[in-house]
C-alpha cells in the first residue's frame, strides 16, 4: 500500500539521517568538554568551592551519549537477522527482571501470558529489543508511576481502531505492552514510527525505538498498531504469524545481555 511505500522509504533514509544523531552527539560531547574545562580552570585557581555542578552536569551529558549511542547500535544490529520459532512466553519471562529493573520500582508489571500460545518465527534478539523499548517508552510515560502490563493472546489484530480491513487474512498472535501513563496526540500517533520522531528532549529521545518496532514487525510478517487515548494509556501491540511447528529453545542470554547495556 501507499503506507508501506512511504515507511520504506523513510527507512532508506535512515542512512542519511544519521548525520543527525551524530550532530546530536557532538552537542553533548561539547556540553561534557565544556564543563570539564570549567572544572579544570577553577581547579587550577584554587576554587574548590562548589565543584559538584561541573562534575554532574559533565556526568549526565555523558551519560546521554552513551544511551544514544547504544541505541544507535541496538539499531544497526537490526541488520542481522535470525529468525527461530520462539516461543514468546517463554522470551518473556526471560526478560522479566530486566523490564523490572528498567523501569523501576514505581511501576509494576504485570505479564499475562496465553495458555497455548503459538510460537512464531521471528528474531529473538530484536523482539527483545521491542519490548524493553516499549517498555522504556512506557516508563518515560509514567513519571509518577502506574502499571505495566505485557498480553500475550493467539489473536490478529483488534478491531478498535476500525481500520483493519485492508489486512491479509491469517493466523496471528498478538503481544500487547499497555501503560496507564499520559497517552498520545493524534498527531504524534501519526507520526510515532517514523524513524527520529521524538517528542522527549534532546539526548533523552532518539525517535528511533517504534520505528525499529515497525521495522521488525514488517520483516517477520507481522503488524503494529497502537491504541491510545490521551490521559488514559497507551497499548501498543505487535502481531506475528503463527509458525506452525514445534518452536526450539531460544537462546535469549547473550541477547539479553546486550540489550541489559541500554
Ligand atoms: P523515543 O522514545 O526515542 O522518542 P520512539 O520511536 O520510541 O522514540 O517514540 C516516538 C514518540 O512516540 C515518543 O517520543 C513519544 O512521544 C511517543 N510515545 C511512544 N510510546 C509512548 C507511550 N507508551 N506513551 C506515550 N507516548 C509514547
Amino acid at each position: 500500500t501507499q503506507d508501506q511505500l512511504r515507511q520504506a522509504q523513510k527507512m532508506e533514509a535512515v542512512g542519511q539521517l544519521t548525520g543527525g544523531l551524530a550532530h546530536d552527539f557532538n552537542n553533548l560531547l561539547t556540553g561534557m568538554m565544556g564543563n570539564l574545562e570549567l572544572l579544570q580552570m577553577r581547579v587550577a585557581r584554587g576554587r574548590l568551592d562548589d565543584l559538584d555542578r561541573f562534575v554532574l552536569a559533565a556526568q549526565g551529558a555523558g551519560r546521554r551519549a552513551a544511551s544514544l549511542t547504544q541505541r544507535l547500535l541496538a539499531f544497526s544490529r537490526r541488520q542481522t537477522l535470525d529468525p527461530k520459532p520462539t516461543e514468546i512466553n517463554r522470551l518473556i519471562a526471560g526478560m522479566e527482571d530486566l523490564l523490572r529493573r528498567t523501569v523501576g520500582p514505581a511501576i509494576d508489571i504485570e505479564v499475562v501470558g496465553a495458555g497455548g500460545l503459538w510460537p512464531a518465527c521471528i528474531d529473538a534478539g530484536q523482539l527483545e529489543n521491542a519490548l524493553l523499548n516499549l517498555s522504556i517508552n512506557a516508563r518515560d510515560a509514567m513519571p509518577d508511576g502506574g502499571r505495566l502490563t505485557i498480553e500475550t493472546a493467539n489473536k490478529w489484530l483488534d478491531d478498535r481502531s476500525g481500520r483493519e480491513r485492508d489486512l491479509p487474512p491469517g493466523q496471528y498472535l498478538s503481544i500487547c505492552v499497555t501503560d496507564t501513563g499520559t497517552g498520545m496526540s493524534a498527531d504524534t500517533i501519526e507520526r510515532a514510527f517514523e524513524p527520529f520522531f521524538t517528542t522527549k528532549p534532546l539526548g533523552e529521545g532518539t525517535g528511533l525505538g517504534l520505528s525499529m518496532i515497525y521495522g521488525f514487525a514488517r520483516q517477520s510478517g507481522g503488524q503494529v498498531r497502537i491504541y491510545s487515548e490521551l490521559g488514559i494509556g497507551t497499548t501498543i501491540c505487535i502481531y506475528l504469524p503463527r509458525h506452525h511447528g514445534d518452536a526450539v529453545l531460544p537462546e535469549q542470554e547473550a541477547a539479553i545481555a546486550t540489550a541489559a547495556t541500554v
